[in-house]
């Protein structure tokens, strides 16, 4: 899978970088001193590395936890996010990762452990109220887990840690982990989810809705938390036609027993990620749909926008009206 993996020269004697080295007997193992010599340098090209990714398992400096945007919740009032990883197996066009970061490698946190520290930590500073913990942000929490094991490493942390919760995002239908481990009440496993035209055309090399609906229900009847998040919301010919369809087959297969929230949120992006998408790709019509700059956010116009949300609004309404629903407008 890899052909290059580089290591810093601080993690080479790290067990998780020494068990992952050992995966790839045959990779080529390149020193270096900090992974940013190699993800950060200029003038590289995130299409053409996309095609081939060399993996860097890194060191993270610094805090692992990053406060959400005030109105990113779903439920909690304290909530925060954090990444075991930069960058993803997956190739949606519309991911804000293609114009966020200057590299198409994926980097790999050995020291991922230690965000368990700085959640004690947080637990100890606000007592007695659940907090809540993001994983997924700069990457797929799953896809790359039968060589990560961010999971198999993590859960025990939050079985005995009830107060913090944690979604765990994801488009993979890698749940292996998960279906041998008991559900943990405080941990629910997040799907992203499109209409199967959305899938075909923009969510690239991700598995269809179909196999996502077939991991759901596994998990539920294992008895995990699901959360359905629909966001972002893509407007596409016969709008209204293919959404229903798709909330239709959605919620036929998903059980409400053990849906634990919806969320729901337009296209939208930050100006400077957004230019930097449309100079990778100038020819996508999904950047050029009358988008407009709100207050830094490159959206849909508000009567679109407004509308999109309604209409899906309206849909899941009809399903599951006692579902917790969260909707995104202005958080990127
Ligand atoms: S699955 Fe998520 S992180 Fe991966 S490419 Fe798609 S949007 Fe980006």
């Amino acid at each position: 899978m890899f052909e290059m993996i580089y290591i810093e020269a601080e993690c080479m004697d790290h067990p998780v970088a020494l068990q992952i080295q050992d995966r790839f007997p045959k990779a080529s193992k390149i020193p270096c001193q900090r992974y940013g010599e190699i993800f950060n340098r200029k003038a590289q090209n995130f299409r053409l590395q996309k095609q081939s990714p060399s993996l860097i398992l890194a060191k993270k400096q610094g805090s692992f936890l990053l406060p959400t945007p005030p109105s990113y919740s779903i439920g909690g009032s304290h909530n925060f996010y954090f990444s075991h990883m930069l960058n993803c197996i997956f190739d949606c066009r519309y991911c804000f990762l293609q114009g966020h970061l200057r590299s198409a490698h994926y980097v790999f946190f050995v020291n991922f452990s230690e965000v368990e520290k700085e959640i004690e930590k947080k637990l100890l500073e606000i007592p007695d109220e659940p907090l809540y913990f993001f994983s997924g942000y700069d990457c797929d929490s799953l896809a790359l887990e039968s060589i990560t094991h961010f999971l198999d490493s993590s859960l025990p942390f939050f079985q005995k840690e009830p107060r913090a919760v944690l979604e765990v995002r994801t488009k993979s239908t890698y749940i292996a982990s998960l279906l041998k481990t008991s559900p943990i009440p405080n941990c629910i496993i997040a799907f992203s989810l499109s209409p199967h035209e959305i899938q075909q055309s923009l969510e690239h090399k991700t598995p269809s809705l179909q196999n996502r609906l077939q991991a759901i229900k596994a998990l539920q009847e294992r008895g995990w938390k699901i959360g359905l998040r629909f966001d972002p919301v893509i407007y596409c010919d016969s709008f209204e036609e293919v959404y229903c369809k798709f909330f239709a087959e959605v919620f036929s297969s998903v059980s409400l027993s053990t849906l634990h929230s919806i969320t729901l949120g337009a296209f939208r992006l930050p100006r400077e990620t957004y230019k930097n998408m449309l100079r990778l790709y100038p020819e996508e019509k999904l950047f050029c749909h009358s988008l407009k700059d709100r207050q830094g956010l490159i959206t849909y116009q508000d009567d679109k926008a407004y509308y999109l949300l309604e209409h899906c609004k309206q849909q899941i309404a009809r399903y599951a009206p006692q579902i917790p629903l969260f909707t995104y407008e202005e958080n990127p």
